[in-house]
Order: structure tokens, then C-alpha cells, then sequence
């Protein structure tokens, strides 16, 4: 108990009264964190821009029984960009919801913290199209999180091309491991998918796909997700309504 400092980035925020609200944190050591944000709604408080959605901020932190309540938020970054343009706040909102949904609380997550980011960053600052770093990030997250190898065959780890999507199983499999209703994966999305894996930080953002192949790697990432996260969520689908 005492005054603690936190470095981290608001991922979720709700109301809590009148002119208070909640906000989680991915921070930095500690992992998932909730917040509490007296008068955070206020135009006039201190805390205001620090703990809006995307925020990344070193806080200032009383930590209780059981709570942490905020005295203080320093802006590191705002992101502010991705306000400004619809189809790349639609990402971040997804983004922030798949971390806010799938990371582990209760322990340090400074691999998808650094992920995060450098996805924050590519919206922010990179001209790659938005759904296409939603896409990267969910590769990169589900190799973090110990869903995804190196994007082989999962059963013998052969790289070569073509390999194939069994997507009752989402196994990717080769020609030798299929056991039916697969689907051969393009070549571009194939090495998309090992690009990605094969790489780190901002380095992951560094291509770009066809339109042809963007769609096979959102179909093939979503069900993936399904069934190896367990997770479908709306907001991935909102910026296509857009
Ligand atoms: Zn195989």
C-alpha cells in the first residue's frame, strides 16, 4: 500500500458516476491493471487527456486494499492521429478490446505492451493500410500468447509453399498432413503470415498485401482466433461497415 507509479496505456475505460470513471491499464511490470479516476470527466481535471482510451501515460497511483486510485497522469503519448481518421480509430478500438478480452491478469505482459504500441505507432504515424496492422498484430499476439509457431505445418513443420488452412481445426497443415476440407493458402498470405513471425517490434510492419490476399488473411486470422483464443469479436468486423 502506498504511492506507486505505473507506466502504462488506457485500454478500457467506463463510467463511474457523474464526472468519475474507471479506466484498465496495460502497464508495464504488472500487467492488466483497474483504475480509478475521481473527476476524470471534468474539462478542467488534471487526469482528463491521460486517461482517455489509448493513452500512454507514466501514472501516479494510491494503491488501497484492493484498488489503485489515480492522483496523477503524464502524458507520454496520445496517439492523437488515430482520433482523426475513422477506419484507423476503428482498428485501435479493436485492438484495445482483443488485449482488454484476451491477456492474462495477474501477471506482467510487457511482450504485448511493446506490441501494442508499435501497433498505435503504424496507425498513427504510417501511411500501411489500418486493417492490415490489425491483421500483423493478431499474428504477432497469437505467437506471444503460444497459439502460433513460426507459421509451418503444424504437425511436421514443413515451411515450403503451398500450405494449407483446415479451418474446422484452424491447423496449418501440408499437402501431407491434410486430412480434408483444407484450403490452400496464397503464397503472399502464406509469407505474410512467416514474415511476421520471423520478426520483431516495429519491423513487423513493413509490407503490404493485395486486396485478393488481405482477404484470405482476415478470413483465415479470424476463425483462427475462434479457435484457438476462443475469441470473435464484433469491433474487428466494425471498420468493413465503415
Ligand atoms: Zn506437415
Amino acid at each position: 500500500m502506498g504511492v506507486v507509479e505505473l507506466r502504462g496505456i488506457v485500454i478500457g475505460e467506463n463510467q463511474n458516476g457523474e464526472s468519475s470513471k474507471r479506466i484498465l491499464v496495460l502497464a508495464k511490470d504488472v500487467g492488466r491493471v483497474m483504475l480509478s479516476a475521481r473527476g476524470a470527466k471534468n474539462t478542467k481535471s488534471k487526469l482528463l487527456s491521460g486517461t482517455q482510451l489509448f493513452s500512454y501515460c507514466d501514472f501516479l497511483v494510491y494503491e488501497g486494499k484492493g484498488f489503485y486510485s489515480l492522483t496523477q497522469a503524464d502524458l507520454i503519448e496520445s496517439f492523437y492521429g488515430i482520433r482523426m481518421d475513422m477506419d484507423k480509430l476503428a482498428e485501435a478500438v479493436y485492438l484495445a478490446e482483443i488485449v482488454e478480452k484476451t491477456c492474462p491478469l495477474g501477471m506482467e505482459q510487457d511482450e504485448t505492451l511493446r506490441l501494442l504500441l508499435y501497433a498505435l505507432a503504424a496507425l498513427d504515424k504510417t501511411q500501411l493500410p489500418p486493417r492490415l496492422i490489425s491483421r500483423i498484430f493478431e499474428v504477432k499476439y497469437l505467437q506471444l500468447s503460444g497459439f502460433l509457431s513460426d507459421g509451418g505445418c503444424m504437425v511436421c513443420g514443413m515451411e515450403e509453399e503451398p500450405l494449407f488452412f483446415n479451418e474446422t481445426s484452424g491447423e496449418f497443415l501440408c499437402k501431407a498432413h491434410c486430412h480434408g476440407g483444407e484450403i490452400p493458402l496464397l503464397s503472399a498470405v502464406q509469407k505474410a503470415i512467416s514474415f511476421v513471425a520471423q520478426r520483431e517490434e516495429k519491423q513487423i510492419f513493413a509490407f503490404t498485401l493485395s486486396e485478393e490476399a488481405m482477404e484470405q488473411m482476415d478470413a483465415v486470422l479470424r476463425r483462427y482466433l475462434e479457435v484457438h483464443m476462443g475469441v470473435s469479436l464484433k469491433s474487428r468486423e466494425f471498420s468493413k461497415e465503415l
